[in-house]
């Protein structure tokens, strides 16, 4: 058999060996006590990781689409008036997404490598009557970082709520749900929360809450909705047996052990680690003579990078040498240029050693 690769795309990544202890362990009942606890721990912990001590956990099994899916189904009532601030691909995507809920939505298009400037977004809440805005904290297709506390304050100012996709980003790039204001903030296990794909993660603020228990009409995604979960997060939290629909047992004991190992290194720690690797490969990239998607450094995430190829290289071959070179990375996204830029993911249990073993094979491929 030949040597595993590493995994450098932007999801999933490599995962911790203790986290994959725990999916190859003989599955218990989702009602064993053993089980609950897991449960309760992991919906405690998430809290801690989000920095949303009032915060309300919700674990599904799916994935974050899923998590994007269930916050807008649970807020949106047809007719609601919604801003999307949109970095690329998964911005356009969650207006389809709300507009399915019969949002009334007004799309904020970024130029590419760039973000909706403050004062657009600002102008545009003024002027409309939103109930809630979303935002890609992290766009994958771009690598571009949207200011999420600046958002936040936004958001609070207008009395607005807001949604933060932070698949690309929990767990690597510094959120603070509650101090900053942010009512729903949205993962999937497979990026910086450092478990396998197979769960939607989100935590909801009290003001998300309550704007959905004073909704007037009922959900229209039975799956997603929250008066047929909510009650099994509080049993599970309270250490109780509870069913609606059977939980991924495994993945969920692999996610509190994962969360236990992110609170371990500190929040705080684990964002600067992820800061000093993202500079460390895009220094790499640069005495390569790259550059890259975002336009400045101010809006470069740290959880991934996408540098366009230099000249002459041709896409799909130098991710085909990378590969023989033992890493994977990732081609382009973003459909407009697809064809002219490649992404690196670098968050998780991502170290110096998984860096330099990552540039090695990007430059012997260009070699
Ligand atoms: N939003 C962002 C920013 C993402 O990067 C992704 C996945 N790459 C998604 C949403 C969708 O998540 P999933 O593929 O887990 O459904």
């Amino acid at each position: 058999m030949s040597e595993r690769k590493l995994l450098m795309i932007p999801g999933p990544i490599e995962f911790a060996p203790e986290v994959m202890e725990k999916l190859g362990q003989p599955t218990v009942s989702h009602v064993a006590p053993a089980f609950m606890e897991s449960f309760g721990r992991a919906l405690e912990l998430m809290r801690k990781v989000w920095l949303a001590p009032s915060g309300q956990p919700f674990i599904v099994a799916g994935s974050g689409t899923l998590a994007m899916d269930m916050a807008g189904a649970n807020l949106i009532e047809t007719g609601d008036n919604v801003l999307v601030v949109s970095t690329g691909y998964f911005g356009e995507r969650y207006a389809e997404l709300l507009k399915r809920y019969g949002a009334n939505v007004t799309f904020l298009q970024s130029e590419v490598g760039d973000v909706v400037p403050l004062e657009t977004v600002e102008a545009e809440l003024a002027s409309g009557n939103y109930k809630l805005m979303t935002f890609t904290h992290v766009d994958t297709s771009t690598s571009v970082l949207v200011d999420a506390k600046a958002m936040g304050a936004l958001a609070q100012k207008y009395n607005v709520l807001s949604i933060l996709d932070g698949v690309c980003s929990v767990a690597g790039e510094e959120i603070r749900q509650e101090e900053w204001g942010i009512d729903v903030v949205v993962t999937a296990s497979q990026k910086a929360v450092g478990v396998p794909p197979g769960l939607a993660l989100l935590v909801a603020s009290e003001k998300a809450m309550s704007a959905w228990r004073n909704r007037k009409t009922a959900v229209g995604n039975y799956f997603c909705d929250w008066s047929l979960w909510l009650p099994i997060m509080q049993a599970y939290e309270g250490r109780n047996p509870s069913y609606f629909a059977t939980p991924p047992v495994n993945l969920i004991q692999a996610l509190e052990r994962s969360l236990e190992l992110i609170l371990a290194e500190g929040m705080d720690a684990r964002f600067a680690r992820h800061k000093r690797l993202a500079n460390k490969f895009r220094d790499e990239m640069r005495s390569l003579g790259m550059i890259f998607i975002p336009k400045s450094e101010t809006v470069q995430a740290n959880t991934l990078t996408a540098p366009y190829y230099p000249e002459g290289v041709n896409g799909g071959e130098f991710l085909g040498k990378v590969g023989q070179n033992g890493v994977v990375i990732a081609g382009g996204l973003l459909p407009s240029h697809k064809t002219q830029y490649f992404r690196v993911g670098h968050m998780g249990i991502v170290s110096e050693e998984h860096i330099d073993r990552t540039v090695d094979a990007i430059k012997k491929a260009l070699n």
